[in-house]
């Protein structure tokens, strides 16, 4: 490991007994979310990164095995919820052993040394294991992954209940949140497009998509682990998403008329790229019944004022965040 600046006090400890929690990933776009919903929840977190880990987070690379073993050993927590992945499927697609190190052996250490330490242990995986052929997808369906990074995540998810059959696998589509830079997420990307104003720009109109608040995945993510906590019952897959259906194109709509921009420079593209570097499903919608049967979910935020949320510091006139919704 590259070393700790990170220390957890003993009063701090004190405080929160069995609520401590290791949230990998806690510098990226989801991470980050997970990060905040446990702390504002009586929780003592513990969060890593990797090239973004310093001054704030301990920093762990999650493919050097010693490394994890002794990050668990050392903290010990008594959950952990497993964000990091290399999630780009095109640059999966061109650095495929670096991915599949992260994405299913980091995975499959991490998953053997909390089941060690028994803690419980929440893997993050994608709509992405699907092919999106027959939507909806329930959390039994036998997934197909058209890609290398479905097929990486679909792996981590063998993994992680291999090592630990106690624990939860978390699937979710498209992600937005707050933002350090817009191309953070492929929601707040469209920003960009939105914003070229007299330029004609195509964009995708075939692939379905359920843009879903990293926010609201952060909180099942909390409920999910306090839930387990007390009910050995709850592990296995999950399903959370968004409810909104829309394609990239109706996405930047959304957005232009949210900020009062113009959207007749977007063209919808309805038909799908011949070179895609990576394929991607067509329609990978989640049914999320057993996280609503059990009481588990949240009720996912309405995507306009979701995402007008996420892209106003990128305005150039921050008083949208005032005037936008009055
Ligand atoms: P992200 O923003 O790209 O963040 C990736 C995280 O992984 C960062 O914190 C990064 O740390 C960390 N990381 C990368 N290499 C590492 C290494 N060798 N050792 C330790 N940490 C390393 O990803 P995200 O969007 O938050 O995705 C979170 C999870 O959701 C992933 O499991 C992903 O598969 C899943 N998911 C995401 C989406 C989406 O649209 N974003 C959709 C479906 C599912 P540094 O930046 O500090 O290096």
């Amino acid at each position: 490991m590259h070393g700790f600046d990170f220390t957890v006090s003993e009063e701090e400890e004190a405080v929160v007994p069995g609520r401590k929690v290791l949230v990998t990933g806690a510098t990226g776009l989801l991470g980050r979310a997970v990060f905040r919903e446990f702390q504002n929840n009586g929780w003592l977190v513990i969060g890593t990164g990797y090239r973004r880990a310093r001054p704030r987070l301990l920093c762990c690379d999650l493919t050097d095995e010693d490394a994890v073993r002794g990050l668990l050993q050392e903290y010990k927590p008594n959950a952990v919820i497993h964000c990091a992945a290399e999630r780009r499927p095109d640059v999966v697609e061109r650095h495929t052993e670096a991915a599949v190190n992260l994405n299913v052996h980091a995975t499959s250490t991490l998953a053997k040394e909390a089941a060690a330490c028994a803690a419980s242990f929440l893997y993050i995986s994608t709509d992405y294991v699907f092919d999106g052929r027959n939507p909806p997808y329930g959390e039994d369906d036998c997934p197909n992954p058209l890609n290398v990074y479905g097929r990486s995540k679909h792996e981590g998810e063998r993994e992680t209940l291999r090592h630990c059959p106690g624990a939860v696998v978390l699937r979710v589509p498209v992600l937005f949140g707050e933002v350090e830079s817009v191309t953070e997420s492929a929601v707040t990307s469209l920003w960009l497009k939105v914003q070229e104003g007299t330029e004609s720009c195509t964009l995708d109109h075939c692939q379905q998509r359920f843009p879903t608040d990293a926010r609201d995945v952060a909180a099942v993510c909390r409920k999910l682990a306090e839930r387990a906590r007390q009910d050995p019952s709850v592990r296995g897959v999950f399903h959370f998403s968004g409810n909104e259906q829309m394609t990239k194109y109706e996405m930047a709509v959304a957005i232009a008329q949210a900020f009062k921009l113009p959207s007749d420079h977007l063209i919808p593209l309805t038909e799908q790229p011949a070179a895609a570097a990576a394929l991607r499903p067509i329609n990978s919608r989640l049914n999320c019944s057993r996280l609503e049967l059990l009481n588990l979910s949240v009720q996912p935020r309405p995507f306009t004022s979701a995402v007008t949320d996420c892209l106003w510091p990128f305005t150039a006139d921050k008083r949208w965040r005032q005037t936008v919704f009055h």
